[in-house]
């Protein structure tokens, strides 16, 4: 069974279970480190996700 790393819910969709996210705190997740690359490297958030292929 695969729950979300942050919350411990279970996780349904195989893309979850990929992240190891549920959608809710896989978004949550993202903004911490985007906002941490944004501090580096000063990128948008949306070239971060560009970057790491993210779809919501
Ligand atoms: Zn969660």
């Amino acid at each position: 069974m695969h729950m979300c790393v942050t919350c411990g819910r279970r996780l349904k969709d195989s893309k979850s279970i990929d992240r190891g996210y549920g959608p809710v705190c896989y978004k949550k997740h993202l903004k911490a480190l985007s906002d941490k690359e944004f501090e580096k490297k000063q990128l948008t958030i949306d070239e971060v996700m560009e970057k790491w292929h993210v779809r919501l």
